[in-house]
């Protein structure tokens, strides 16, 4: 929410008259309020109001609501205030420079012994946006968990109706059953890591980290993965290089960027490691032969459960959280991960990180 500074020309000084202390009082207020007569002329306004709904340099005083806001249950509920004393409560999207919505009260006010009306006007348009992630991560999480449930619930249905017996096919099925409980624990385990991220209780202990050595690392981690997708894993790294960062969280984004570059491959491809050191930046850069990602995929993967092709990503195992959670770590070291991609040739996510980060934890 905007909060503008009260005008401190309004706030009256002692002996001013209890008009300007309203005035005062109003312009301090974050809600913006109108007061409209019976000709529905705005006749007082704070700055809130001035701010959310006076245009281009107009002011708000003597205009006529409609000229101001067009929404009709709006002209409604100041009518019936006007008109019938009755109050009522509205929700109002207003498009100025951009889309806010408020939750607005409408009640009568006697003024010089007329009826006029006021309006107060809460601007609820954050509250909703976060309700809005709040329903979606909740919608994606429980769908992301209940597609390996189903599946392992009916593979113990199966082998409790006699498949236990089947030699052939007994063991497949509790392969199939451990697949399933590991996918749904890793998504916990995402989950749960990217929450920590995100409150921000976690913490990065810069070190001056040997990256071949690192890479390395990920690499024999990883290996029998590649083997089994047939990926050439290629480390450029000089064997002297050092970077400062916390060495278990770059490992973990090296490691799930070399995830995604094996899974999103093509047998016989490969992935490979390499840095660059310009000005105030190292840059790593991984990069694949693998299918490439479409233009219109590359500005949301990064997004929490975005996958640019479920069908694969179901496939090949993922949970859609890798990259948010890279993003995030990249971001701690004071650093940015982007990508570049080339459809049937690969792509390349870089993760940049300032090489004058000291020794220290942040
Ligand atoms: P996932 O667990 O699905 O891999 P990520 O957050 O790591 O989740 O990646 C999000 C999506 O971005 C993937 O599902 C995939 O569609 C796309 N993606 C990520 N890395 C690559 C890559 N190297 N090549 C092609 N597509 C990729």
């Amino acid at each position: 929410m905007i909060i503008s500074e009260p005008s401190i020309a309004n706030v009256p000084a002692p002996g001013q008259t209890l008009l300007g202390i309203l005035q005062g009082v109003l312009d301090a207020t974050r809600e913006s309020v109108l007061i409209v007569d019976s000709s529905r002329r705005i006749i007082a306004s704070n700055q809130a109001a001035c701010d959310a709904f006076a245009r281009q340099n107009g002011g708000l005083r003597e205009k006529r609501l409609s000229e101001v806001i067009r929404d009709l249950s709006l002209h409604e509920a100041f009518t019936r205030a006007i008109e019938n004393g009755k109050a009522s409560d509205i929700k109002m999207d207003f498009i100025g420079t951009e889309k806010r919505s408020y939750d607005i009260n409408v009640s009568p006010i006697y003024l010089d012994e007329s009826r006029h009306a006021i309006g107060v006007f809460y601007d609820v348009t954050q509250i909703e946006r976060l309700e809005k992630v709040r329903q979606e991560f909740l919608s994606n999480v429980s769908h992301e968990l209940r597609t390996p449930l189903t599946s392992i619930m009916a593979f113990v249905e199966t082998l409790e109706d006699g498949a236990i017996d089947d030699k052939e096919n007994n063991r497949r099925f509790l392969g199939v059953i451990r697949r399933n409980a590991e996918r749904m624990h890793g998504l916990i385990a995402d989950i749960l890591e990217l929450s920590m991220i995100e409150s921000g209780n976690v913490f990065i202990e810069v070190k001056q980290v040997r990256l071949f050595n690192l890479v390395e690392d990920v690499f024999a981690a990883l290996s029998s993965k590649a083997a089994a997708r047939q990926i050439k894993l290629v480390n450029k790294i000089e064997e002297g290089i050092k970077v400062a960062a916390d060495p278990v969280r770059l490992e973990q984004m090296l490691t799930n960027l070399i995830d995604n570059g094996i899974k999103f491959n093509r047998p016989g491809g490969s992935v490979t490691v390499e840095i660059e050191r310009n000005g105030s930046t190292n840059s790593i850069a991984i990069t694949d032969t693998g299918e490439g990602i479409l233009t219109e995929h590359l500005q949301r993967i990064f997004e929490r459960f975005y996958r640019a092709d479920r069908g694969r990503t179901r496939e090949v195992g993922g949970t859609g959280l890798g990259l948010a959670i890279v993003k995030h770590l990249a971001r701690l070291h004071g650093g940015e991960v982007s990508v570049t991609s080339a459809l049937s040739r690969g792509t390349t996510f870089v993760i940049e990180l300032p090489t004058g980060l000291h020794p220290s934890r942040f």
